[in-house]
């Protein structure tokens, strides 16, 4: 598959439900959003057969997403079905951890490879100034990484949305933890949608998060773990794991997109931001075939997104990230 740009399309986020067990001050609004009715939802069997048709045009690699994947029920189930789809060679997944401890060997029997988990303190009482929870989600997402480790995902990749004046002191604790565990901590610049404007003035540019991973010394690029994505990798010396960085505003990596966006309700969006969504849902269900719609979305992929800092116009009527899974 490719794009009108030349661009190979190879991989597809699912975002498996638009609920989360947590609510993120930067993602998901602290009263909720309008959910997706639930016989607009996707089943596993229609995830799959959209993925089915995608595989034979040349889709390599999917991840699972969210709001929170695994509060979607039995998802090990899914991950199954998807990782046995011919052609399809790697299935991920992205998640808050809080239930991992759980589901972690489930998931790694069904097929999945490699976890992203979202953490964006280590401290536990800021955890709950952040997502809204209590410390006992903040010690489920540390037994959640470890059982990850333990159950042997690899690499184990850490997300950390940086905010000036909310976590931005822990670039020390975090860069310390990438020297005592193999794990991958990538800093994301915050993407301005509809619900978070107002933490505009939170915003830091990845340049200004170099600097400070910098400036504690003996860091160096690394080239980095597999992955599909745009994150740049340092490491300090003797350390185990990475630091990266995700820009998706200070600099735009949109001419190496590779990635389309499935939703819980079945529609595609062939970009991040943008109004652009295909709804996939509907001719599944009338007459089983998706790959035309696919393909002519495709041929409309923007070449860029125009998020910027401070205004929801590029975000394409998008509430929260929640809504599309990141
Ligand atoms: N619940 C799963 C998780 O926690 O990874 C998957 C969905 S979550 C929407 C995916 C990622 O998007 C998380 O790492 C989250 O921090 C990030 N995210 C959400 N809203 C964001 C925003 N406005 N700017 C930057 N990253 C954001």
């Amino acid at each position: 598959m490719r794009d009108q740009f030349g661009r190979q399309i190879n991989y597809l986020r699912i975002s498996v439900t638009d609920k989360c067990n947590l609510r993120c001050t930067y993602c998901l609004p602290t009263d909720g959003l309008e959910w997706i009715p639930k016989p607009e939802m996707l089943s596993f069997e229609e995830i799959t057969e959209i993925v089915r048709q995608m595989a034979g045009a040349g889709l390599t690699r999917v991840r699972l997403t969210g709001g929170e994947p695994l509060v979607r029920r039995d998802l090990p189930v899914l991950a199954d079905m998807l990782a046995s789809v011919p052609g399809i060679l790697d299935v991920s997944l992205s998640t808050n951890a809080v239930l991992l401890p759980q589901y972690a060997a489930d998931l790694r029997r069904a097929g999945i490879q490699r976890i992203n988990v979202s953490l964006d303190t280590l401290r536990r009482d800021r955890f709950t100034e952040i997502t809204y929870r209590p410390g006992r989600f903040f010690d489920a997402t540390l037994e959640g990484l470890a059982a990850a480790e333990e159950t042997g995902f690899r690499p184990i990749k850490i997300n950390t949305v940086m905010m000036r004046g909310i976590n931005d002191d822990e670039f020390a604790d975090f860069a310390q933890l990438t020297r005592s565990r193999p794990w991958h901590v990538r800093f994301i610049e915050l993407m301005p949608v509809g619900r978070n404007l107002h933490l505009a003035d939170r915003f830091i540019p990845a340049s200004e998060m170099l600097r400070r991973l910098e400036s504690l010394g003996g860091l160096k690029a690394v080239e980095g773990p597999i992955g599909n994505g745009p994150a740049r990798y340092f490491q300090y010396k003797n350390a185990a794991g990475t630091v990266g960085v995700i820009t998706p505003l200070s600099h735009n990596y949109c001419d190496r997109c590779n990635r389309m966006r499935l939703t819980a309700d079945g529609r595609l969006r062939t970009c991040l931001f943008g109004s652009h969504e295909v709804d996939l849902k509907t001719p599944l269900r009338a007459h089983g075939e998706v790959l035309g719609v696919v393909r002519a979305a495709l041929d409309a992929k923007q070449e860029r997104h125009w998020l910027q800092l401070g205004t929801a116009a590029g975000s394409g009527g998008l509430s929260a990230l929640s809504q599309v899974g990141g």
